[in-house]
């Protein structure tokens, strides 16, 4: 079965999809789609890009249509928890699509934006109410909200929602909800409490793996480019004078971070905006409408507020800062490659993030390959001068000598003390590290990868 047509889905239903342009099911759909309407429990790893969403919102359409259920005041029949505000509007959007001919009512609940228009839209009760934990257990305990017919839960993003910190909201949340129903959990990982999670909410649950993490690795062309800490932001306009990264998304860690980038994108030129939990729900949405539009070239965010940015044809993820979680790495160039198509990540990495990014490198079982085809290669490799040091205690990550200085040389404009005659002696080469595989190209090579923090 490849077709949504075989699916037995309500006419209304099929038409929607159909307009939206889907035919054939991608394999999440594939195999969630039957199994929700066989009534299963299920637990699916499943990263954004997928078509996870449309995986548990099309049977839950459609059982919401053929089940007795009725709405109740401040009630909801369906509940679908998702980690950021983003990802709550983008589901709801995906769900309004869909239901576009049906009369099933759905409604948002999130922080960030008033409650009062929240308040009055649960009143008679929804179909399906699409929330981020915190502020729907804020409703629930002021009692505008009452989930006590919900026959249907889905958890979105679970891995991230217990990442922000909503476990308990998430126990108290279902706590209330009734035991007899329905129960979806999709995770892009599947750590430890993840998996204790499931085990306490979902009953005899199918599970179903459709995109280990390695595979939306392998769709992304993926680079990493070495460069010092301090000559970042000259790495970035030197990429970006390239035009054919015309739809970028740039990840910083810190919510500072991404407005100083944003900063200079704009100081040179290039239309950008910053995305993050300090901005207003109005600026978040109207930044990523311009974005999405291509009014802006660039966004840049930080890895929480874009959860949930569902953008077609990004050109180009950049890893500003290496994430220090090798989930968050995958998260982010999935961003790109989204739905089949092709797309590329650069990640700028500094002398200390080289740790990050061999934890990176071992969880999407593959080397990232270097570019050395620009002006700071050189000076990322060589011995980081004194100042770029000045980090706190590291476990000797952000010590003298690169460690993976595996180059011929060919790329160094700039060589300034080439990294070989700094480069302690236990950094070397060869005991135990992954073997070095050339790329291809002659300008991408994978490094040698030295086993960083637990050098001596
Ligand atoms: P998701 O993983 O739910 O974020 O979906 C990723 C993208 O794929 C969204 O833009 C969806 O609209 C799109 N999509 C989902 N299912 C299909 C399908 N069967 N055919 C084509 N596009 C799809």
């Amino acid at each position: 079965m490849t077709k949504f047509t075989d699916l037995g889905l309500n006419q209304s239903v099929l038409r929607a999809i159909k307009e939206g342009g889907y035919e054939t099911m991608t394999p999440i759909q594939k195999q969630a789609i039957p199994a929700v309407l066989d009534n299963k429990d299920l637990i699916a790893i499943a990263q954004t890009g997928t078509g996870k969403t449309a995986a548990f919102s099309l049977p839950l359409i459609q059982k919401l249509l053929t089940g007795e259920g009725k709405r109740t005041a401040k009630g909801a029949r369906s509940l679908i928890l998702a980690p950021t505000r983003e990802l709550a509007i983008q589901i709801s959007e995906n769900v309004r699509a869909y239901g576009k001919y049906l009369h099933l009512k759905s409604t948002l609940i999130y922080g960030g934006a008033g409650a009062k228009p929240q308040i009055k839209a649960m009143a008679a009760g929804v179909d399906i109410l699409i929330a981020t934990p915190g502020r729907l257990l804020d409703l629930m305990n002021q009692r505008h909200v009452n989930l006590g017919n919900v026959e249907f839960l889905v958890l979105d993003e679970a891995d991230r929602m217990l990442d922000m910190g909503f476990i308990r909201d998430i126990q108290k949340i279902i706590a209330q909800l009734p035991k007899a129903r329905q129960t979806l959990l999709f995770s892009a990982t599947m750590p430890t409490s993840v998996e204790k999670l499931a085990n306490s909410i979902l009953q005899n649950p199918l599970r179903i793996e459709v995109a280990p993490a390695a595979t939306t690795a392998e769709k992304v062309d993926q680079h990493v480019l070495m460069v010092p800490k301090g000559r970042k932001r000259e790495l970035l306009a030197h990429v970006l004078k390239d035009e054919s990264l015309s739809r970028v998304l740039i990840f910083t860690r810190t919510k500072h971070g991404a407005n100083r980038v944003s900063r200079q994108l704009e100081q040179l030129g290039i239309s950008s905006a910053a995305i993050h939990g300090n901005k207003s729900q109005n600026a978040r949405q109207k930044a990523l409408n311009d974005f999405r539009a291509g009014d802006t070239r660039a966004l840049v965010a930080t890895d929480v507020a874009a959860r949930g940015i569902d953008v077609d044809g990004v050109t180009h993820v950049i890893n500003f800062e290496i994430p220090n979680e090798p989930e968050s790495y995958v998260h982010r160039i999935g961003r790109t490659a989204r739905a089949g198509a092709t797309g590329a990540s650069l990640s700028f990495c500094d002398h200390e993030e080289r740790a990050y990014l061999k934890d990176i490198e071992k969880s999407i079982r593959q080397p990232v390959p270097v570019l050395e085809d620009h002006p700071f290669h050189a000076e990322g490799i060589a011995p980081a001068p004194a100042g770029e040091e000045s980090k706190p205690a590291n476990n000797g990550r952000g010590r003298r000598g690169g460690g993976n200085r595996r180059s011929s040389g060919s790329g160094n404009r700039q060589n300034n003390g080439d990294g070989r005659s700094g480069a302690p002696k236990s950094r070397n080469a060869g005991s135990g590290a992954a073997k070095p595989q050339r790329s291809g190209s002659g300008k991408t090579r994978s490094r040698n990868r030295r086993p960083q923090r637990t050098a001596a």
